[in-house]
Formats: C-alpha cells, structure tokens, sequence
C-alpha cells in the first residue's frame, strides 16, 4: 500500500524523517498538477490562532539581489561583542536560502557559531529535498545554476534504497509536508511530532521514465521534518529581525534555529513553533517564494509572526511561524 512512512523508525507518527511511497505510477499527480497524500488519513482539526498580515515579501522567479538594514548582531545568539569586549565577526543572512533562488540578505546578521549551524541544515534541507526540484526550475544558487545531472531515486519501501537517475529522466516531484498548526497557537498538544499529509506538485515525472529503468515502487525525497522545521524558523525570524529590527521582540524561536541537530538525533519540539494554519485560505500568486510579517493572536495573546510559503507558484501551501512575543 502507498502510505507516509518513516525511514528507520517503528513508528512513522512519531518519525523525524518522512517521505510518501507510491507502489504504482498511476497514483502520482499529472505533470503540472498538485496533489496530497495520503487521502484516508482522517482530518484531525485544532482549534487555531488567526494571522494577519502586515508586510509582503515577495521572492520573484527571476532572482533579486537587495539587502535590508545592517542588523549589527547575531540573530540567533543576539551577541554582537565576545566575552573580551571586542566586536564580533558578523555575516550577511539570506533571509531564505540562497539555493532556493533567493537574494534577500539581512547584513551582519549570523557570528560564526550560529551561522555554522543554520548553514548545516540549510544546505542539508535543500540538497536533499530540493536538489532536482532546483535543477528542472533553474532556480539560481550562488554558483548560478545547479550543474548537477544525476540525482538520486528512493527505490526501497522501509528503509532508503537509490538509484542515480539522470536529470533528463528523473521523476521529479515537488515535495512539502502538510504540518498541524503550531503547538503554541493551537490546541495540538507541545512536543508532539508527526506530519498531517506529503503536497506533491508533479513537475516531471512521466511513466515513460519510470518504466525505462523498470521502476514499479518509489518513495518522494525524504523530508528532514525537524530540520526542514528549522529551515521554516529561519526564514519566518530573520525577515522579522530585518523588519521590525533588533531588540523589538522577545524572540521564541532563535535557540531552536540555532540548536544543532543532528541526523538521527531525536527532536519533538520542532512543530511548537512551527505549522500551518488551515483557516488560512491560499490565494493564487505568481511568486515563486513569499514571506508576510504579521501577527498571530491566539487565546488573549498577540504573537510577532511570519507566514513563509515556498514555491507559492506551484500552489504549496503557507506555514506560519510564532517568532516572538
Ligand atoms: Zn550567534
């Protein structure tokens, strides 16, 4: 049966890592075409907080290169002196990831500790998610665009098994988690883990491929939940840095960006912050990335938020993320 499955794990609610297996071609969306998996899950709604938003930015598909105000600290550690006094070495922050096509930066903005870990689990969220998706897209990294030409297939069911397809016939499927809403703006429980359902958008992946390298059974690309999580926080705290400016809000979600992860290490904190509100309707948009400043109120609070959506062109859905209060 196609199902989501966690690589590994007993228990693929409680997995950090996901992906979806199709046992049969004839189950993948059309080419051009949005689906979710799986469609028996039962939906479990919580009640939820209700965002509004303030400010857009919005990530074209041709690549911008502009910068916001110098923030003149570490975002994640807040420090801009080390323990002598002396001014810390601080780097520019894109505020989505450079490799997604992206050329927003938040100027000295990361020192050299944190930066160390949000780069780790950018470079591996987008390698290992989006590394076909970047190529069949043209998005532009900062070495211009993905030279790459194999990629690999998940082929196995439990446990991961690749085969190196070349790009002109990798099947190749956008992938997004459908999240709960986050913990701290709804009545889904905290520390709790597990994902709603896989958003596929077919981009290439013809049955023709598939039977050419005799494939019957594949898996999306395996989707970091805990990391990828991370990826979400970054984007939705630095352009809330960069907007509202150092020292305007209490920040909630800077120790967990900057906490390393690991793979394999155990996380179940990732989805308190982090989610999708499924009140929130998704309009159409001809951008490829957006990001919204806004608020989040829930119960008698107000929330400093981000509503971050990846590939909004391609119909994925928004996240949003509390980042401060
Ligand atoms: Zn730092």
């Amino acid at each position: 049966m196609s199902s989501i499955r966690g690589d590994n794990l007993p228990n693929a609610r409680d997995a950090r890592y996901v992906k979806f297996s199709w046992n049969s071609a004839s189950d993948v969306p059309s080419i051009g075409e949005l689906d979710y998996v799986p469609r028996t899950q039962a939906f479990r709604m919580f009640a939820e907080g209700r965002f509004t938003g303030q400010r857009l930015i919005a990530f074209p598909a041709q690549k911008r290169r502009e910068a916001l105000h110098a923030l003149g600290c570490c975002a994640y550690c807040g420090r801009a002196n080390d323990q002598h006094g002396f001014a810390l070495p601080l780097t520019s922050e894109h505020v989505i990831a450079e490799a997604l096509g992206c050329g927003l930066e938040l100027p000295q903005a990361s020192c050299f500790d944190c930066q160390r870990v949000t780069s780790e689990f950018e470079r591996s969220v987008t390698e290992e998610m989006f590394d076909p998706v970047r190529r069949s897209l043209n998005l532009v990294g900062k070495q211009g665009v993905l030279q790459k030409k194999n990629f690999a297939l998940d082929v196995g069911a439990e446990t991961s098994e690749f085969v190196m397809i070349s790009d002109i016939h990798h099947p190749t499927l956008l992938t997004l988690p459908g999240l709960y809403p986050p913990s701290a703006c709804s009545y889904r429980p905290m520390n709790t883990n597990g994902i709603f359902n896989i958003l596929t958008y077919n981009i290439n992946c013809r049955r023709q491929d598939l039977d050419k390298y005799e494939i019957t059974r594949f898996s999306t690309q395996i989707i970091d939940t805990a990391r990828f999580c991370q990826m979400i926080a970054k984007i939705a705290h630095v352009a809330c840095m960069g907007v509202h400016g150092r020292g305007a809000f209490k920040p909630l979600v800077a120790d967990f960006i900057r906490t390393s992860l690991p793979p394999k290490t155990p996380s179940s904190a990732h989805f308190n912050f982090v989610g999708r509100l499924w009140q929130e309707k998704s309009e159409e948009s001809s951008n490829l990335h957006e990001v919204e400043i806004g608020e989040i109120s829930w119960k008698r609070a107000t929330f400093i938020s981000a509503r971050v959506r990846l590939f909004a062109s391609h119909g994925m859905p928004s996240y949003h993320v509390i980042v401060g209060e």
